[in-house]
């Protein structure tokens, strides 16, 4: 059940209408939850509060999402990788600040301490644990959900204009959210209640085409990428004793498959299909530091395990954090000594 307090509908209502330079934000290395909500958002409140609001990010989005994006993206998207002055004096000057599918500001990376600083009201409409709520006015924070899209979906029904009703939804809008709780779920894989069903009914319902939906989002792949998952597979994926899988991706591989941003989505969840496997490691070398995903089978806490090695968090069974390097390792090449390491330890106090 999704359900929110009458008050807080009332008060959202209220700081929408009364708002003129609104400004959404998301996590850094935006993913479809990401940007589905982010332009689920903007597109409601263009059409009910007539509000041009400006999406504020610290990196692009991915490509394999280039189909939500309409008209000129420069106009309204402000990515702070490409123009930072811009889009810090975009937030600075913003007198209503959204948040969405994050639960601390640090999340946002490069954009954290001009958010910080901004005196603007803030909004959290988040599903992930611990949301960081003395840093907002208005907080809808829910962890029993499929996506941040899916949770702005049951909030934006309930706003007067909407009557409950899908199809009062700008088109766009209704795209993106699907896109986003579509991405989150894995394709109705993982995280999926009785309350996504009914929003994905309801979308359909209300014109969504979802067919176009997944094959922009999974018939769209270069063909290096899944010669690098059939590397991966092949080569990289070690499993060890205590039942946990992982993949170490250096930047020399990366470079050698051509990899962008994006391309390897999803293959942290490929693991978990193997019986024994009970906990999957991604690990990515970035600069400076290797980025981690994690994601685990029921039992077992990909949240609880990013947060005490991996310098993240996330959800129960879907987390990420980062491995400093150096600091927590002294190059790539140590991060699965350090993995199997930590988790030996991870999965045996686990089971205990
Ligand atoms: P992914 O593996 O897809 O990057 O992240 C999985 C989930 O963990 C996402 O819901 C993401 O928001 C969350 N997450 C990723 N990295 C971090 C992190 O460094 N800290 C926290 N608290 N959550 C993270
Ligand atoms: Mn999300």
């Amino acid at each position: 059940m999704t359900t929110f307090s009458p008050a807080s509908i009332i008060d959202l209502h209220a700081r929408l209408s009364s708002a003129s330079r609104p400004v959404i934000v998301t996590h850094m290395k935006p993913d479809g939850d990401a940007m589905g909500s982010s332009l689920g958002m903007y597109h409601t409140i263009k059409q009910i509060y007539s509000l041009q609001a400006k999406i504020a990010l610290a990196n692009p989005a991915p490509g394999y999402l280039d189909f939500l994006i309409s008209g000129d993206p420069a106009e309204h998207i402000y990515i702070h990788e490409d123009r930072p002055k811009e889009t810090e004096e975009v937030i600075q000057d913003s007198d209503l600040i959204i948040c969405l599918d994050f639960n601390a500001f640090h999340r946002t990376d490069t954009l954290c301490d001009i958010l910080e600083s901004s005196t603007a009201d803030k909004i959290l409409i988040d599903h992930h644990l611990s949301p960081d709520i003395e840093k907002f006015s208005l907080i809808f924070s829910q962890q029993e959900i499929s996506s941040a899209s899916e949770l702005l979906f049951h909030i934006l029904l309930q706003l007067p204009a909407m009557e409950g009703k899908a199809s009062k939804l700008p088109i766009e809008a209704a795209t993106a959210l699907l896109t986003g709780m579509t991405t989150d779920t894995n394709n109705f894989a993982n995280s999926v209640y009785p309350s996504t069903f009914e929003m994905a009914s309801q979308l359909i319902e209300a014109g969504v085409d979802r067919n176009m939906i997944i094959s922009k989002l999974y018939n769209r792949s270069k063909e290096s990428r899944l010669r690098l998952q059939g590397h991966i597979l092949k080569d990289l994926m070690k499993i060890t004793d205590d039942g946990v899988a992982y993949v170490v991706l250096d930047k020399k591989t990366m470079n050698e498959y051509n990899v962008e941003e994006g391309d390897t989505e999803g293959f942290v969840n490929i693991p978990l299909t193997i019986d024994n496997v009970l906990m999957s490691i991604f690990i990515k070398e970035d600069n400076g530091f290797a980025r981690v995903s994690i994601r685990s089978k029921q039992g077992t806490s990909a949240n609880m395990c990013s947060r005490t090695y991996f310098n993240g968090g996330g959800h129960e069974n879907a987390a990420g954090g980062r491995l400093y390097m150096p600091g927590d390792i002294a190059s790539i090449h140590d991060a699965g000594e350090y993995i199997e390491k930590h988790t030996h330890i991870f999965m045996n106090k686990e089971n205990e």
